[in-house]
């Protein structure tokens, strides 16, 4: 479920829609927390669909990286993606506001971070000063690198912020972001990487 302080928003011509802050949302804040009416569909199910399936899973889902295309039932998947993003931690089922996100300001994720495949890659024209351009399914490591020493400094701020998505957040899920998170960048790309080789094989 995502932030009630956001909403969805057309953007542009070419990005479409969006999520926007409808009011300052503080660092640390969750701006979203997987809940029980969000779809994790084991990638084997998604491997029986029809073909005319493929765009629709590249478009509205995203990989867990545990084996499941995750669906978001709220605006929750018309996050954008920025190589500056203000939000970060999907592969824990919740993210947090990584800085302070101003009303009418774009919630974004680093989707070169996440878990794409080879089929949902595109060219990127977020503004960002440091702008990568072309977004595939490779992890950038300088990337991964950065949302992580982000989340660590913003996991201090969890417990202060006002966080109306509290009672969602299993807090057995902040331990493990809290435990992955003091692993070395070079473990978790490697595991990463085990289990990317995993699904495709
Ligand atoms: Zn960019």
């Amino acid at each position: 479920m995502m932030h009630p302080h956001t909403q969805r928003v057309a953007i542009d011509a070419v990005v479409g829609e969006g999520v926007v802050a409808t009011r300052r949302i503080p660092r640390g804040s969750l701006v979203w927390v997987m809940d029980a009416l969000d779809q994790a569909i084991p990638e084997s199910e998604i491997a029986q669909l029809p073909a005319c399936w493929a765009p629709l899973v590249d478009r509205w889902t995203f990989s867990d990286g545990r084996r499941h295309r995750v669906l978001l039932w709220d605006h929750g998947r018309y996050v954008n993606h920025s190589c500056a993003p203000n939000c970060g931690g999907t592969e824990f089922g919740f993210e947090i506001a990584l800085r302070d996100i101003e009303a009418g300001e774009q919630l974004s994720n680093d989707y070169a971070t996440l878990f794409m495949g080879p089929s949902e890659a595109f060219h990127c024209q977020c503004g960002a000063p440091d702008c990568r351009g072309a977004i595939d399914h490779r992890q950038v490591p300088e990337a991964v690198a950065a949302v992580r020493r982000a989340l660590t400094h913003a996991l201090d701020f969890i417990e202060s912020a006002p966080q109306p998505l509290w009672p969602l957040l299993d807090p057995q899920r902040l331990q493990a972001a809290r435990l992955s998170l003091t692993r070395s960048l070079a473990d978790v790309l490697q595991s990463r990487g085990t289990r990317r080789r995993a699904v495709s094989g």
